[in-house]
């Protein structure tokens, strides 16, 4: 059910609400939030919106025109779970306080013209998203954010295996490498604390499906969202992540969504599983390869021919390029498969239902900012349809078995953030049609990433050099 500013402001005195906090995401995906008292909350603020400077926010406007306005969604509206007085959370729009215009760096704007695009075709009017988000659970991360820092400590309840028992009886029921998936506690310290993050979603308003141990064998979690509409799954992963870190901060321990931070075990991705529906009815069942509709193989070619350029923002760090390697899972190579965990897309086969018929995208991890991910996800998909670009052939042995001649033809993930902004820098016209990406998306996007992540890594020394070379 929709909420109204009426129902929002209702709530607030059903609820005793005494703060307002209003988020919104920055551009490259951090929630960002300030709040007022709830008095100053009324139905005109919906409309006007509030003021605030956008010039400290991330890859947003210059000081000169740093004025902005933020516009709360009632839709949006849910109790703040953290909170210790009774706070209502709005995720609000961006808009210039003069022109009153979407303000187009604004992430969530550009989900909401990507889907505004989609209906505009013709072709569907709802896309949806499942991700599956996967994630760390650590007992200590220690590093020294100052520019000059770059020494990192993590440690792990389920690392003590590699550690012994010097800090207290080690009483076994310790997790294999690589045998997380999924045994029950003692050996899952994590069972209670990810029952709380579902809880803690459900009351949130959203819809979890499952919840359990990754792989991984330090504390490698994954809690899995029913599918949504892209725009609402975009809000749904602000607070999944928001609920994730709160509770895991809540017991003294910290959770990270950073694709790889343990050399040698499995990383975290968050696969997105996408379908296109028109008047109810799912457009991506049919009688092709796997139970795939015209459109939907279409739709594979468009993502396997954009996926050099999309990974630069589904795998937007130089971390997430460290686990796009083989042997954990992740996939590497661009290619698809009905039951090939090992291609990038992925045809599930859970279900017969024409309603279940989905792609699995794999590629994808958790360091995204989801409204941008998701959005190129579905122009990549619509261009394949629109463009009616062929996918090739599926391939269906496993493709970490393959030999060199025959993965000759099957091309790789970018080996870097660097290749797939580059890629990106080549490959954009497909995100710009609806102006749902302006060029100034694009190249703010490429420089940013460039000059405040690539570069910075690339002059620090890293403290495996020490290990090399000292
Ligand atoms: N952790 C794996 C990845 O990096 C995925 C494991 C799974 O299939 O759920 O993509
Ligand atoms: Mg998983
Ligand atoms: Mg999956």
């Amino acid at each position: 059910m929709a909420m109204t500013p009426q129902d929002v402001l209702a709530l607030c005195r059903e609820r005793d609400i005494k703060a307002i906090d209003f988020r919104f995401m920055d551009f490259p995906g951090l929630w960002q939030h300030f709040c007022i008292p709830v008095g100053k909350l009324d139905e005109a603020l919906f409309e006007e919106g509030l003021g605030f400077d956008g010039s400290s926010i991330r890859g947003w406007q210059a000081i000169n025109e740093s004025d902005m306005l933020l516009v709360p969604d009632p839709e949006t509206a849910f109790v703040d779970p953290f909170a210790h007085m009774p706070t209502m959370v709005i995720i609000c729009n961006v808009q210039d306080p003069i022109t009153r215009e979407d303000y187009t760096r604004d992430p969530r704007n550009i989900a909401r013209k990507g889907v505004n695009y989609l209906r505009s075709t013709g072709i569907a009017d709802t896309c949806f998203i499942g991700p599956e988000a996967e994630f760390f659970v650590f007992d200590d991360i220690r590093f020294d954010s100052r520019p000059e820092g770059s020494y990192y400590l993590i440690d792990s309840a389920e690392a003590e295996w590699n550690r012994g028992a010097d800090e207290g009886p080690n009483l076994g029921h310790k997790i294999r490498h690589k045998e997380g998936y999924f045994p029950c506690p003692p050996a899952d310290t994590l069972f209670d604390i990810r029952n709380e993050m579902m809880q803690t979603m459900i009351e949130c308003g959203m819809d979890v499906e499952a919840a359990h141990h990754e792989v991984a064998t330090a504390g490698q979690c994954e809690i899995d969202l029913r599918f949504d509409e892209l725009v609402s799954m975009g809000d749904k992963i602000c607070k999944y992540k928001y609920i994730i870190k709160n509770v895991a901060h809540r017991h003294g321990k910290s959770a990270t969504f950073m694709p790889k931070p343990l050399f040698s075990d499995n990383g975290s991705g968050m696969h997105c599983h996408i379908s296109l529906w028109k008047g109810g009815e799912p457009l991506f069942a049919g009688n092709g390869y796997a139970g795939l509709s015209e459109m939907a193989l279409y739709a594979l070619g468009g993502i396997l021919k954009h996926a050099p350029a999309l990974l630069a923002l589904t795998n937007p760090t130089t971390n997430s390029y460290k686990r796009l390697v083989p042997g954990f899972e992740a996939p590497v190579n661009l290619a698809y498969s009905q039951r090939n965990r090992s291609a990038s897309c992925r045809i599930p086969m859970y279900s017969p239902s024409p309603k279940a018929k989905r792609i699995e995208f794999r590629c994808p991890d958790p360091s995204c900012n989801p409204y941008l991910a998701f959005t190129a996800l579905m122009m990549a998909a619509l261009d394949g349809i629109q463009n009616k670009i062929d996918p090739g052939e599926p391939l269906d042995k496993d493709i970490y078995d393959l030999s060199p001649e025959e993965l000759a033809d099957v091309p790789s993930t970018p080996p870097s953030l660097e290749a797939a902004l580059e890629a990106l820098a080549k490959d954009h016209e497909f995100l710009l049609r609806g102006d749902v990406f302006t060029e100034d998306v694009i190249s703010t996007w490429i420089s940013y990433k460039m000059k405040n992540e690539v570069k910075v890594l690339a002059l620090r020394p890293h403290p495996h050099e020490f290990c090399m070379y000292y």
